[in-house]
């Protein structure tokens, strides 16, 4: 990149920012991306895990958001990459017999209604009396439900696959590689991007016609590089709990109201995900800390719904994000827009921001199409017709949901060494050949990249990854070639961010839990943001 340069760089490895580098280089951009940690190491792989209209946003009358969103959804489930995205339904169980059966319904309706418009392939949405409720959703105490269908995805998997989708179709990808300055010429046009490379420890600099700004929570940041910010980001904390599947006796998701917003309890292979909550937040973005005031509303509303009480001794693992909502005339997050802005600022520097996983496409096409004041004409997005790469048919096979057509290449490997064919810990299905693509394919360059995002080791062990730290660093550093000191400051690195993550889930408020998350440096060295 730095060599011969490009014509848009992105900054952001996002959802957003991958979507952005795989439009522009399928439009024949030449394009790079650069991320600062690892590939959706930010709200990328924190979200709720849904592709989903928000059912909630027709209360706000927000019929265009909901209806984009839907296609969407149907785009990722039909065509763009099938054998990640998997249908699940939920249940919303109602408190009063008659009105609110009616309220709900009208509302389900309408929402498949707008879905069908764009080729949902879902069922229809059912109405559950007492009886039936009983044998779909035992846990639930309630005396009927409506129940409809959408989708969920692994977050983080999806952004890298994107990512890589973008590599193959010609975009130069950098992660550990943070963007500290602009350069402009004599008219205040960018023309280059400073960039600090962090595993080397070295300042780089790559020529560049348009920076795009997909970097979520740290826009303003990067506004700022180029003079005063114009575009506005407010970062909003949800944090979600895991529960072990058999902890909730149901064989549909959940869907509450709360005061405020919604809950989700979202099936998640072995475990429940149950989130989230939304609360202003104005310390570190890059590893948000969930306290415990923020687990005890998480228990407290869930288990209005439910029969038999969920505890903390239920919890596997917990995690928390940042919404990169724009500001709006209300100081309530909950309520700040949920639709995405582009900014242009006149010099070469476009901002996208705001929006929701599930539009990131439309949000990445946008964006690109905003740089042809700088790179002349360019053709239509054609990114509704690219699938990701491994894209293939939904299956039951856990391989092939992961890794679409690449499972074989998993399976290759398992056969050239027993090793590679075990499952890297006991309590969860992850093999040592998962993790040595992760590095090899899937540019994992620390244990955090593979306990937290190529796998969920993170989230989804009681030991929260702990017990994989050595054999994953063993597979690892042999790949990467690591020496002792390497290897054992991973693992120190590593353990010491989860002590700290166990930290900040029993103190009192934001503040204190921060303070204690912040107790454990960052692995990619240099950066406190
Ligand atoms: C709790 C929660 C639940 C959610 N649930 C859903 C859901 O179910 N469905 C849905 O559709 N949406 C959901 N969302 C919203 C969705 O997750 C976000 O809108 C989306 O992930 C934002 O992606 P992004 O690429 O814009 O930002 P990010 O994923 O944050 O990416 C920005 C990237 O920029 C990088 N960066 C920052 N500064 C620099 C720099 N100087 N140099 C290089 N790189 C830099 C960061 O490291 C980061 O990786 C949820 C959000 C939250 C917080």
């Amino acid at each position: 990149m730095a060599r011969d340069g490009v014509d848009v760089l992105v900054v952001g490895g996002g959802a957003t920012g991958a979507g952005a580098a795989l439009d522009a280089a399928a439009r024949g951009v030449r394009v790079g991306l650069v991320e600062q940690r690892d590939y959706a190491s930010g709200t990328s792989s924190r979200s709720s895990k849904m592709f989903h209209g928000g059912l909630r946003y027709l209360e706000h009358l927000d019929f265009g958001l909901v209806r984009e969103a839907l296609r969407e959804r149907n785009l990722m489930l039909n065509t763009l990459c099938p054998h990640l995205v998997t249908p699940v339904s939920f249940i919303y169980p109602l408190e009063h017999r008659f009105w609110e059966r009616l309220y709900v319904g009208a509302g389900v309706f309408l929402y498949e209604i707008l879905a069908r418009m764009a080729s949902s392939p879902l069922p229809w949405h059912q109405h559950l009396g007492r009886r039936r409720l009983r044998s779909v959703a035992p846990a639930l105490d309630a005396f009927g439900g409506i129940r409809y269908w959408d989708a969920v995805v692994d977050d983080a998997r999806h952004t890298m696959t994107i990512a890589r989708t973008a590599a193959a179709h010609g975009a130069l990808l950098a992660n550990s590689a943070r963007v500290v300055g602009a350069g402009t010429n004599r008219n205040g046009q960018i023309e280059a991007a400073h960039v600090v490379d962090l595993e080397r420890g070295v300042q780089i600099t790559i020529p560049t016609r348009v920076i795009v700004n997909a970097t979520g929570v740290w826009t303003d940041d990067i506004e700022r590089l180029a003079g005063e910010h114009r575009v506005d980001v407010r970062a909003s904390k949800g944090i979600h709990l895991l529960v072990p599947r058999d902890r909730i006796d149901a064989e549909a998701g959940i869907l509450l109201r709360t005061r405020v917003s919604v809950l989700f309890v979202i099936p998640w292979g072995s475990h429940w995900i149950v989130g989230t909550t939304d609360t202003p937040w104005s310390l570190s973005r890059a590893h948000p800390a969930a306290s415990r005031t923020d687990i005890e509303y998480l228990l407290r509303w869930v288990n209005t719904a439910l029969r038999s009480p969920i505890g903390v001794s239920d919890i596997v693992g917990v995690y928390a994000g940042l919404r990169p909502l724009l500001k709006g005339e209300t100081d309530e997050t909950s309520k700040l827009s949920r639709e995405h802005a582009v900014h242009d600022r006149g010099n070469g520097m476009i901002s996208v921001a705001g929006g929701k996983y599930t539009t990131y496409r439309v949000m990445a096409s946008d964006a690109i199409d905003a740089t042809s004041p700088y790179l002349g004409s360019l053709p239509a997005s054609t990114t509704s017709e690219i699938p990701l790469i491994g894209s293939t048919a939904r299956s039951e096979d856990r391989l092939r949901c992961r890794y679409g057509t690449f499972a074989g290449e998993i399976e290759k490997l398992s056969a050239t060494d027993p090793e590679y064919a075990r499952p890297v810990v006991g309590d969860a299905p992850y093999l040592n050949a998962e993790l040595r693509y992760a590095v090899t394919h899937e540019g994992a360059l620390h244990l955090d990249d593979v306990l937290t995002r190529r796998t969920r080791l993170s989230i989804e062990t009681r030991h929260r990854g702990l017990d994989a730290v050595k054999p994953t660093a063993r597979i690892m550093g042999g790949v990467l070639g690591w020496d002792r000191v390497t290897f054992d400051r991973e693992i120190d690195h590593y353990q010491a961010r989860v002590r700290a993550e166990l930290d900040s889930q029993s103190q009192p408020d934001d503040r204190t839990a921060d303070a204690a998350r912040m107790g454990a440096p960052d692995v990619r060295t240099g950066i406190n943001e």
